[in-house]
């Protein structure tokens, strides 16, 4: 296998929505197939990712305090939130339901906000720690983040099939609001988040697999 060479160490920039890759190009030119601006790295990554997840901490509050299932019926009245729903579903038997909505909607948007921070923190130090684990971490996260918003359809799910037994009225609280919120900004950190940072100061390139031959050994 010929030796690993990264795009940016040949003077390269390859414009995202095309493909196309340029020579000599400057950061910010417009591409001359299809006009986009090229960028090196995506345009002030770590700035973005941090943003939205502050904004995505924010509403991790609103969305697990507020109630996100009110149910109602002639007597009364009652507002669940996550954990309380959790909880209710749990001592009802139903333990299935229970985990999935735990695990959907309180472990997984945890995760994903702890592991992108984890991501943004190690690559604005420049570290070089645990890259490997780093991409596989990013990985995980990207594709996790297609099954966030299961948590929506169990309680639309839920809705419905109260309905159907005519028992009382589920309608979504607006903790279900603040919960798509959680989760459409995490998906937009993550997305914002460039996964070259974690390898732009790996350097030298080795010519042999990297994870078996670290830099510092003598060859
Ligand atoms: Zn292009």
């Amino acid at each position: 296998m010929s030796e690993p060479r990264t795009a940016q160490s040949l003077g390269l920039i390859a414009c995202h929505p095309c493909g196309a890759v340029w020579q000599g190009a400057t950061e910010g030119a417009a591409c001359g197939r299809c006009g986009s601006p090229l960028h090196r790295r995506k345009p002030d990554s770590l700035n973005r990712t941090w943003a939205l997840l502050a904004a995505a901490y924010l509403m991790y509050l609103p969305a697990n305090l507020l109630p996100v299932m009110v149910t109602s019926n002639l007597l009364n009245t009652k507002q669940d939130t996550i954990l309380s729903g959790v909880i209710y579903f749990w001592v009802t038997g139903a333990w299935g339901l229970a985990t999935v909505v735990f695990v959907a909607s309180f472990l997984v948007p945890l995760f994903k906000l702890g592991a992108l921070t984890t991501l943004a923190w190690m690559a604005q130090r420049h570290s070089a720690n645990n890259r490997a684990d780093r991409a596989r971490l990013y990985r995980i996260v990207e594709v996790i983040g297609r099954w966030s918003m299961l948590d929506v359809f169990v309680v639309a799910l839920l809705a419905g099939l109260v309905r159907i037994q005519g028992l009382a009225e589920v309608t979504a609280g607006l903790g279900i609001a603040a919960f798509a919120t959680v989760v459409v900004l995490t998906m937009l950190a993550s997305l914002s988040f460039d996964p070259r940072l974690t390898w732009d100061d790996a350097q030298p390139l080795s010519t042999e697999n990297p994870l078996h031959h670290p830099p510092h050994e003598p060859t």
